[in-house]
């Protein structure tokens, strides 16, 4: 069978690997059927993500249909539609212990740490597997994954219904986040320097968009507001000044919530944090969101085929890959198909 390799920075390729076998009675063996290419996939193409070990087969937004079970997993069966929670922890940390494992002392990530979805079959632990009950669009699976990342998100910054909410960053993220903002009853401003990725967040449902190159971002949000300033921001762009702004623009009493993985310090004084008793959280993957998706997908309260801009032939990675590098404003998320 065929999987995704990337065997150094910048050279990515189709490798002919082993199809795996069932190892111990929890696993399960997954017919890919769609895998979505993330920001950090392309940090372990372009040797920029420090997390990667090479050679390394990528890919951890995936799905699709179960083509065997081991003996213990008897709760899944072969013919189901599933998606694949990429993260595995050790189960014994003070982390995993409180129930946190997504920031598990030992985490590790497919498609990261490890090998990941991006090939033709995949084995995964039981307990990653999250199954569709219905008969759903096998080529949105791949999509559930960023989406529980914009889910973990709304769960840290406590965002609920009637509470304001600035989303910095129009991109894959940013939108799951509004998604899910918008699904939980809350008023969102959302802002980014690409007009065509805030059309799609009015089409999710934005209460105000903000075309940072036109048009100033504090204005903006001390309109929205009443110059009260922001309770809730979430921040996906992620660099030095973002979050800098961030604790400028929040209300006294605000939450903000940061994603980034840069280690450049941000300069932020202490009295900025005292004075308005800020809470300032991280969020990393996701802590046991899979299912709420899954069941937004098919209720049909989530717009993931909103997100899904682009789909290509899993062979042909190397024109998907230049495709995003080439014109990353139209793309917000790119689905390599492996049916
Ligand atoms: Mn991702």
């Amino acid at each position: 069978m065929k999987a995704i390799k990337v065997t150094k920075p910048f050279n990515i390729e189709i490798c002919e690997v082993e199809r795996p076998e069932i190892k111990s009675p929890d696993d399960v063996i997954i017919k890919v059927t769609s895998g979505g290419i993330c920001g950090s996939d392309i940090g372990i193409f372009n040797g920029t993500n420090s997390l990667a070990i090479y050679p390394r087969i990528i890919g951890h937004e995936f799905g699709g249909i179960v083509e065997e079970v081991g003996e213990n997993a008897t709760e899944i069966k072969v013919g189901d539609k599933v998606a694949v929670d990429p993260v595995v922890s050790c189960g014994q940390c003070y982390a995993c212990r409180i129930g946190r494992h997504n920031v598990c002392s030992s985490l590790e990530a497919m498609g990261v740490h490890r090998d990941g979805g991006f090939r033709e079959y995949v084995s995964v632990n039981k307990r990653n597997v999250h199954k569709f009950n219905e008969d759903f669009d096998s080529s949105l699976l791949a999509l559930v994954e960023p989406y529980t990342i914009g889910m973990q998100i709304n769960s840290r910054g406590q965002i609920s219904k009637g509470d304001k909410v600035l989303i910095v960053g129009s991109g894959a993220i940013g939108l799951c986040t509004l998604d899910v903002a918008k699904r939980k009853g809350a008023e969102v401003l959302i802002a980014d320097i690409v007009p065509e990725k805030l059309e799609v967040a009015k089409k999710m449902g934005a209460n105000r968009t903000v075309l940072v190159s036109e048009e100033n971002l504090e204005k903006a949000v001390d309109e929205f507001t009443n110059k009260e300033g922001m309770p809730v921001i979430v921040d996906t762009v992620c660099s030095q000044s973002s979050f800098e702004d961030s604790v400028k623009m929040a209300s006294p009493a605000g939450r903000i919530v940061v994603i980034g993985l840069i280690d450049t310090p941000s300069q932020i004084a202490q009295a900025d944090i005292t004075k308005k008793e800020l809470t300032i959280v991280g969020s990393r993957l996701n802590c046991n969101k899979f299912d709420e998706v899954v069941e937004a997908f098919e209720s049909k309260e989530l717009k993931p085929e909103l997100l899904k801009t682009h789909s290509f032939d899993f062979t042909q990675v190397k024109d998907a890959l230049k495709l995003i590098e080439n014109e990353p404003e139209k793309v917000i998320k790119m689905v390599l198909n492996f049916d």
